[in-house]
């Protein structure tokens, strides 16, 4: 999944991984679970992470090839969060043929309004918003009675910086992956438009990319 911070790759991973059993892997979750274990690592990221900054390759790429090992990765993964530089994309194609890179296009003004709504489940990690995607009950999870709280990043500051980031490093990766041939584009103009509807369009690029890849395989 690609996209702008707030641009809704976790929010549309988590219901992708529901449908197609694969595991939804995201380093935004792992670099926070380390931060929040104060692992070594996590005291070495700490910094990158409260600042908006991006945590330096040789350690997100580390970490996600050690995850990727596990036996829940070996039928195929949802990535989010990563790839966000060249340097990533070079890497994790040493060791796994791509298929689908889902390039979600969000206006700034939407973004903003969904991030600094945005609340997360302490416990599962679940992803709610005060304006669209509210919890039944005020704070709590829905799915697993978690408190919900405000990410340390989605602070206004800190959003600016994120975005900066994103523009300036990751944005280039949308051309190297329209390049390969694998990038799928998919507009969201409208915040008020319901998670399911944007899935719904992604199930159809994978539908598509299986039927393409069953073809191949035939012919
Ligand atoms: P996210 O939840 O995806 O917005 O990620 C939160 C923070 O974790 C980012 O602002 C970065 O500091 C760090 N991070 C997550 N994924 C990566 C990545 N692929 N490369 C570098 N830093 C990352």
């Amino acid at each position: 999944m690609l996209g702008p911070p707030g641009s809704g790759k976790g929010t549309y991973a988590s219901r992708l991984t529901a449908i197609l059993g694969v595991p939804h892997i995201s380093t935004g979750d792992m670099v926070r679970e380390e931060i929040k274990a104060q692992t070594e690592i996590g005291r070495r990221i700490k910094e990158y992470s409260d600042r908006g900054e991006l945590v330096p390759d040789d350690i997100i790429i580390a970490m996600l090839l050690e995850r990727l090992k596990k036996p829940d990765a070996q039928r195929g993964f949802i990535l989010d969060g990563f790839t966000r530089t060249l340097k990533q994309a070079e890497e994790l194609e040493k060791l796994f043929r791509i298929n689908l890179v889902v390039n979600l296009n969000v206006p700034d003004e939407i973004i903003i309004q969904r991030l600094s709504n945005r609340l997360v489940c302490r416990r599962c990690g679940a992803i709610y918003n005060r304006l669209t995607l509210k919890p039944k009950v005020d704070e709590i999870c829905d799915l697993c009675g978690g408190e919900l709280y405000q990410r340390d990043d989605d602070k206004p500051e800190v959003i600016r910086e994120r975005l900066n980031v994103y523009r300036r490093i990751t944005e280039p990766l949308i051309r190297y992956y329209r390049e390969k041939g694998v990038l799928k584009d998919v507009y969201c103009n409208d915040l008020m438009t319901p998670p399911d509807v944007i899935v719904e369009k992604i199930l159809g690029f994978i539908r598509d990319m299986e039927k393409e890849e069953a073809e191949k395989k035939g012919g």
